[in-house]
């Protein structure tokens, strides 16, 4: 979680940028939507089982979990979560009928899930070693978090979707695009060539790619240039090995600090010009969000679960003992459904967007 300062000119010769393409922030350019080849995860063909389901009526006004996850360890509290931990964490939410969604599908209300599930997201932030390492060989380590994920998907296809992993390119070791920090004995074309490997599996595995700034910085502490460019680079980093046209829409506050001038954490300009543009900034805390079709969602503050130690078993049981409180999908990815009476409720934004039907219980409206 605290990730020292890297001097300056260390910063320079360790950046890792094979020529930087300059992708357009602007989101009405239509040359910058992501072309379907590197959207997020898909609807999976696993929907002919859609796995355990809960017997609810459709809610789509419900709440919806991010979760926040940092370090994997055996030493666990806020920031580390132990091994066995984070697959029971897979197996109860997956057992309870929750599927996971990006943070960017999640704030664009694109929610295909089959029906009587749960959105929940997953986001990892400051990509450390344990997230995701590779064996000596170069395969994905089964004992990394993207590992247990791959291995857990494979045995259920019905947890299709991918989590948000937001990167810090230029941290201190080890959290530095997880953990490939540069050094004298590991020729820099070998650094490169397993970060463009970790990239790759992710985008390739329907996950999204998130930014987190270049190497952490309180963003409270810093004029507005230097913020912008805090966040700037730190994208440009990412997207060095992102695949072409690929967009980064979602930030995560270091520190979960906001700077000074608010509107930085989703738009700004740095180095000569270019852009970044974000649906999502992600706060650190704040418990469940309500629903994204929800008038009162706001994605450029979306509040998140620390994974802390028996906080996800709390917010699991308070859905069990308040079932009207949980986002339930009717299946429809093209319809709003929600409790009886509550079209009010529904944001305007959304209303225009899908036809929205009344088909759950009035006594859930949120
Ligand atoms: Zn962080």
């Amino acid at each position: 979680m605290f990730m020292n300062r890297l001097p300056l000119l260390a910063i320079a010769a360790l950046l890792v940028l094979p020529a930087c393409t300059e992708v357009s922030a602007d989101p009405s350019d239509p040359a910058h939507r992501l072309p379907p080849a590197v959207a997020d995860a898909p609807r999976a063909a696993a929907w002919t089982d859609p796995g355990p389901t809960v017997d609810l009526p459709p809610n789509e006004l419900g709440e919806v979990m991010v979760l926040e996850y940092h370090r994997l360890g055996e030493d666990e509290g806020p920031w580390v979560r132990r091994p066995e931990n984070f697959r029971r964490d897979l197996e109860r939410l997956y057992e309870a009928g929750y599927r996971p969604v990006t943070v960017r599908q999640l704030v664009r209300g694109e929610i295909d899930l089959p029906a009587g599930t749960t959105p929940v997201a997953f986001t990892f932030d400051d990509s450390t070693l344990g997230q995701f390492y590779l064996t000596e060989d170069g395969e994905v380590d089964p004992h990394s978090m993207v590992g247990m994920w791959d291995a857990f998907r494979e045995e259920h296809p019905a947890w299709a979707g991918g989590a948000t992993w937001c990167i810090l390119p230029g941290a201190d070791h080890p959290s530095n695009f997880f953990g490939e920090q540069p050094s004298r004995e590991v020729p820099r074309a070998e650094r490169e060539a397993r970060i463009q490997r970790k990239v790759d599996h992710l985008v390739e595995g329907g996950h999204e790619l998130c930014n987190h700034t270049m190497w952490h910085a309180r963003l409270d502490r810093y004029d507005d240039a230097f913020v912008q460019d805090q966040i700037g680079a730190g994208q440009d980093s990412i997207l060095a090995y992102a695949p072409e046209g690929y967009e980064i829409t979602t930030f995560s506050l270091p520190f979960g600090i906001w700077p000074a001038n608010r509107e930085l954490a989703w738009s700004g300009r740095y180095r000569d010009g270019k852009r970044f543009a974000y649906e999502a900034v992600l706060e650190v805390t704040g418990g469940p969000n309500p629903s994204p079709f929800h008038r009162d969602f706001d994605g450029r503050s979306v509040k998140r679960v620390i994974v802390a130690p028996g906080a996800l078993e709390r917010q699991m049981e308070r859905y069990d003992r308040e079932p009207g409180l949980r986002f339930v999908s009717d299946g429809d990815p093209t319809t709003v459904a929600i409790p009886a009476g509550a079209a009010d409720r529904v944001s305007a934004t959304r209303r225009g967007e899908r036809r929205v039907v009344e088909v759950g219980r009035a006594e859930f409206a949120p």
